[in-house]
């Protein structure tokens, strides 16, 4: 992913290495390039120009340092910049600080990747935090994605809430929370329904099932490929629920980049994990530093 970002970048901060002494011009011709590869990874425009004021403020403040380049040290004010940007460190942990079952609820639009990643997270808390996770499905508009959670749950050998026909998404977060308590679980994930499109009743019904259920945490999840509507659904979903973080799926397929870069910069929101592919084990905690490095290449 971030190939053109970081290609573009890349050619940037090798005219920026050659230079012995940096001068000014040579600093605002190399921020405009970056500023057009922003732009061009689909940044929110604001973000963009925020980012670079920022990487304009520092690179005129830093004083020189011996041992690095003028231009390096510029590539290390950027690389600095864009981990601020992605969210700094230390907030991809998620919350079990609650009387257990800690619920987590998942939200976000149809064909987001919500229920293969609460699958994903269910299983990674389970293997590696040696959590015992139940997950439900409260999509009761299309019994097919009940199933496809019980089947993610079978393949992962994660437990699922028995479907019940009838049952409205109140009764069944209430039931899972209920079955969490009696069966002794440290986290009942609850994946809500999704719509193609962000409508009212969608929202009034994730708003009342949150507080109902009063989760430790609330993760919206995100289609990276949609670039700035990720941001722009984010946004909107910030409004009506308390979004604790984000999951960003098909980070695999996305050369760009600009949602995770818009993402914290606009929705406030921390990126919690990331999907990188279709398997149940696809799934990466998100890590500024790493990303940053990515993207300077
Ligand atoms: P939902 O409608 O939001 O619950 O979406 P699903 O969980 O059913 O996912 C829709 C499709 O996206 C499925 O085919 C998933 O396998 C696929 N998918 C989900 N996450 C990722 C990801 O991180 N990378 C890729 N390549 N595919 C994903």
């Amino acid at each position: 992913m971030f190939e053109s970002l970081s290609d573009r970048l890349g050619n940037v901060f090798e005219k920026l290495r050659g230079k012995g002494a940096l001068e000014e011009k040579d600093v605002n011709e190399a921020l405009r390039e970056v500023r057009v590869a922003l732009l061009e990874a689909d940044v929110a425009l604001p973000v963009a120009k925020d980012f670079i004021a920022k990487v304009k403020e520092r690179a005129i403040g830093a004083e020189v340092l011996r041992s690095v380049t003028p231009g390096q040290q510029v590539v290390k004010i950027v690389h600095d910049a864009l981990v601020d940007m992605l969210g700094g460190e230390g907030e991809t942990s998620l919350s079990f600080a609650t009387t257990p079952p800690a619920a987590i609820m998942m939200v976000g639009l149809q064909g987001s990747g919500k229920t293969t990643s609460t699958a994903k997270i269910a299983l990674r808390l389970q293997k590696r935090k040696k959590k015992k996770v139940l997950m439900a499905s409260l999509d009761t508009r299309r019994p097919a994605a009940m199933e496809q959670l019980q089947i993610l749950g079978e393949q992962a050998e994660v437990k699922t809430l028995p479907i019940i026909a009838g049952q409205s998404p109140r009764d069944i977060a209430n039931r899972a929370m209920e079955a969490g308590k009696l069966g002794g679980f440290d986290v009942v994930m609850l994946d809500t329904a999704g719509r193609l499109s962000i409508d009212e009743q969608l929202m009034t019904e994730i708003a009342d099932i949150n507080k109902a259920t009063n989760p430790i945490e609330t993760l919206l999840v995100v289609d990276a490929l949609t670039g700035q509507d990720a941001v722009q659904t984010a946004e909107k979903f910030k409004q009506r629920v308390p979004v604790t973080g984000v999951v960003m799926t098909r980070i695999d397929g996305d050369a760009r980049g600009g949602a995770a870069l818009s993402m914290r910069a606009v929705t406030g929101a921390p990126i919690k994990f990331v999907g990188v592919g279709e398997k149940i084990d696809a799934l990466d905690t998100f890590e500024p530093e790493r990303m940053a490095g990515r993207i300077l290449g």
